[in-house]
């Protein structure tokens, strides 16, 4: 539960009451996620590992404001995400949350640079700001050097940090990192996975970071298991 803190402003970040998400397969209701609590609080790092197709993603896409859940209700920022027209919606997921993926999606016809400073030309932040931020955020993730390579110039941990830098550039109150070390070896996914801890402490930015690495996720605040559509420790 979101309870308010002192001056009203709320304890989570990004929280969920009672979320429930199920799929009709013919005549049957899969049932994906049933009545997940969660509360994501500022600051926080929180691991969520689960089996494969046990609804790691499904959950992530609700608390981004992706999805719509079956029951059940998503905040974001002590907004409840039902309330909101699409276009709030993405107003305030723009504002508050940034993604990582399994796969990098990095523009490969534009540099490190331009990709990181991306999200800002979108908000139409001036140019030079833009580069500015992104090159500093590169930096951040230990990539100064590799300002003007595109993406196919870099190492698959490289493509990863920079996804990184990128989803961190507009500062977001809250990244969900969705198997973000899924493609890379074990070392190079340690690195990866310490990276953002040490942001997470840097910077005050909350992560939530699914992963099915036991070992990754132990590293974690906070270790939650999703099994059987139901989020526990
Ligand atoms: P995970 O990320 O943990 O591997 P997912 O959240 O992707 O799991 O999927 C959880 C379950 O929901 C899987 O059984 C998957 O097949 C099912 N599922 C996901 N999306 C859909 C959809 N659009 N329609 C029907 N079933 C879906
Ligand atoms: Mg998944």
């Amino acid at each position: 539960m979101s309870k308010p803190l002192n001056g009203g402003a709320p304890a989570a970040v990004v929280s969920c009451t009672g979320l429930s998400k199920h799929y009709r397969e013919g005549a049957d209701a899969v049932r994906v996620l049933d009545s997940v609590d969660l509360d994501v609080l500022r600051g926080e790092r929180v691991a969520i590992v689960g089996a494969s197709g046990s609804g790691k993603s499904t959950l992530m896409h609700l608390l981004g404001g992706l999805d719509v859940p079956s029951a059940g209700s998503v905040r974001l920022m002590g907004r409840d995400f039902s309330g909101l027209s699409e276009r709030e919606r993405g107003q305030l997921r723009n504002a508050a949350l940034g993604f990582v993926y399994q796969f990098h999606h990095l523009l490969p016809e534009f540099s490190a640079l331009e990709n990181v400073a991306m999200p800002l030309y979108i908000r139409r932040v001036a140019r030079t700001e833009a580069d500015e931020r992104a090159a500093e955020m590169l930096r951040e993730v230990g990539l100064g050097h590799r300002l003007d390579h595109a993406p196919g110039e870099l190492s698959g941990g490289e493509r990863q940090r920079a996804a990184i830098a990128r989803a961190l550039v507009t500062q977001p109150a809250c990244v969900l990192a969705d198997e973000p070390t899924g493609n890379l070896d074990r070392r190079t996914a340690g690195a990866v996975f310490d990276l953002m801890l040490s942001l997470n402490e840097r910077l005050a930015t909350s992560f939530v970071i699914v992963t099915h690495d036991e070992t990754l996720a132990a590293r974690a605040q906070r270790t939650l298991r999703l099994v059987d559509g139901r989020l526990g420790s």
